[in-house]
C-alpha cells in the first residue's frame, strides 16, 4: 500500500514535469513568433517609408528661379546668368534634369532655385588688352580661345601721355573685367 503512494507520487512529480516542459516549449515558440511579427512590422513600416520619400521627392516648381553659371577653364573665372525658366523643366526631378541636358550639371537644386553648371575650354569674355594703335589708343577683347578681337576706340592720343604711360600701352596692357578697364582708362584721359 505504501508502495503505491510512492508510485503515485512519482507518477504526479512526472506528470508536472512533462507540463512545465511543454508550457515553457509554448512559450518559447510563442515569443519566436512575436518576434517574427515585430520584424515583419519593421519591414513594412521601412518599405511604407520608402514609397513616402519617393512620392515626396522634391521637383521643380513652375516660378523656381534658373541660373546659368558657367566655369572657364583657362582663366578660372566664373560666369552667372539668370534666366527665364525653360517649361520643360517644370514638375521635374533633379535626374530628370540631369538626364535632360547632356553637356549641363545641376549644381543647385531645390523646388525654388535651378542652377546648372558647365565647364567651358577658353577664356571667359572679360579680359581686355588695351594698346597703342598707331597714336590711338585702343581695346581690344580676348575671345575664348585667346584671339584678339577690336573692342572700342577711345579719345586718348598718345601725344597727351607721359613717356612711361606710352611705353606700357605700346606693350600692352591687360586688364580683367569692364569695371577694371573704364578705372585704367579713367586714369589716361
Ligand atoms: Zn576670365
Amino acid at each position: 500500500m505504501r508502495k503505491d503512494y510512492v508510485y503515485i507520487g512519482v507518477l504526479i512529480v512526472c506528470i508536472i514535469g512533462v507540463v512545465w516542459g511543454i508550457v515553457g516549449l509554448l512559450d518559447t515558440a510563442y515569443q519566436k513568433q512575436e518576434a517574427k511579427t515585430i520584424s515583419n512590422v519593421q519591414e513594412i513600416y521601412e518599405k511604407e517609408n520608402t514609397v513616402t520619400t519617393a512620392v515626396e521627392e522634391e521637383k521643380v516648381s513652375p516660378n523656381a528661379s534658373f541660373g546659368l553659371k558657367k566655369y572657364y577653364d583657362d582663366c578660372s573665372h566664373f560666369e552667372y546668368e539668370e534666366a527665364e525658366l525653360p517649361k520643360e523643366l517644370v514638375n521635374l526631378t533633379k535626374q530628370e534634369v540631369e538626364d535632360y541636358y547632356d553637356d549641363w550639371e545641376v549644381e543647385k537644386f531645390s523646388s525654388k532655385e535651378l542652377v546648372l553648371c558647365k565647364e567651358i575650354n577658353g577664356f571667359c569674355n572679360e579680359h581686355f588688352l588695351i594698346k597703342l594703335d598707331d597714336d590711338r589708343v585702343k581695346v581690344y577683347r580676348f575671345g575664348n580661345s585667346g584671339e584678339l578681337t577690336e573692342y572700342k576706340n577711345t579719345d586718348i592720343f598718345k601725344d597727351y601721355l607721359p613717356e612711361e604711360d606710352v611705353e606700357n600701352l605700346e606693350e600692352g596692357i591687360t586688364v580683367y573685367g569692364e569695371g577694371k578697364l573704364s578705372s585704367v582708362l579713367e586714369d589716361f584721359e
